[in-house]
């Protein structure tokens, strides 16, 4: 089993990506951030209490999403590995993750981060959201606040991984399909 961490900031196409990637390297996608649209989406209790945090551009609490990520990853069959996008957004979730995968004897392969300027960020946001009616992609100060959440909680996941050797950066801009082969050039290697 080979585990992926893909990482960037909102916007960075984390998501575009995974799903491609998950089809042609056989990798279960497991994105904390859908996995929660959909707790709103059925209208769980859970889902009504994160629903607000979620609008703000707030992180939930470390421990919902990380229940989330070790049912799923139990549940999952004949995979050649996890790619796990918006999930660590902590280092404590990190420092979980890795305790998770431990028991179950794997570990964080690599970490591909996605370098996407915030100007582009920002534009690309406030167009998806026409498409993807997400409340949290409409406003501009929510936006900011979901980039500015990323620098000071997530980036320095960064930084934790450099010190493993997982970390490898990526140019996020560019076409769909440029983005892609470059993520490709670097799962190759393992998968
Ligand atoms: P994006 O990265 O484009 O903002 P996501 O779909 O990954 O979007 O996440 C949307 C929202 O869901 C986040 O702003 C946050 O409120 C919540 N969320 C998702 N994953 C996590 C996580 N691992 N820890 C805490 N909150 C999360």
């Amino acid at each position: 089993m080979v585990n992926f961490l893909i990482f960037g900031p909102p916007g960075s196409g984390k998501g575009t990506q995974s799903v491609k990637l998950a089809q042609k390297f056989n990798l279960v996608h497991l994105s904390t951030g859908d996995m929660l649209r959909a707790e709103i989406a059925g209208g769980t209790e859970l889902g009504k209490k994160m629903s607000s945090i979620m609008a703000k551009g707030e992180l939930v609490p470390d421990e919902v999403v990380i229940e989330m990520i070790a049912a799923k990853i139990d549940s999952a069959k004949n995979t050649a590995g996890f790619l796990f996008d918006g999930f660590p957004r902590t280092v404590e979730q990190t420092k979980e993750l890795e305790k998770m995968l431990g028991k179950r004897k794997m570990k964080i392969d690599m970490m591909l981060v996605l370098d996407v300027d915030h100007d582009e960020l920002v534009k690309r946001l406030i167009s998806r959201a026409e498409l993807s009616g997400r409340p949290d992609d409409k406003d501009p100060s929510v936006i900011e606040n979901r980039i500015s959440v990323y620098r000071s909680k997530t980036e320095p996941i960064i930084n934790y991984c450099q010190e493993k050797g997982l970390y490898q950066p990526v140019n996020g801009v560019g076409s769909i399909d440029d983005i892609f082969e470059r993520l490709s050039d670097k799962i190759k290697h393992f998968a």
